[in-house]
């Protein structure tokens, strides 16, 4: 903690802005051109930056659609496997038991 982490997260965000000055002119994946200057395609258009390693990826709005659907699957597939990893509930399976079971002395 202090001084040296705080310099180091200056130097990330230096690094990011240079990134951003050194977006592609074409899209990533279809190669269509990207015009800076025209604030539309600036808006819709995507850019990923990455800053280990260092890479800055755009892509159209068609691309990156079909980049976002591809992501989603992913992320699913990775929910699903958190999900059956985090899934052992035993004490509220317990709890729950007990909760039968006294409701049924009544
Ligand atoms: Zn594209």
């Amino acid at each position: 903690m202090g001084k040296g982490k705080r310099n180091k997260k200056k130097a990330d965000l230096q690094k990011t802005m240079n990134m951003f000055s050194k977006i592609p002119n074409n899209c990533l994946n279809c190669g269509e051109t990207f015009d800076k200057t025209n604030k539309e395609m600036v808006q819709k258009w995507r850019v990923i930056v990455n800053n280990e390693p260092a890479s800055v990826k755009l892509y159209c709005p068609d691309c990156w659609e079909q980049a976002q659907a591809t992501l989603e699957y992913v992320n699913k597939q990775q929910k699903v496997e958190e999900k059956t990893e985090q899934d052992k509930p035993q004490d509220d399976y317990a709890t729950w038991a007990y909760n039968l079971n006294k409701t049924r002395e009544k």
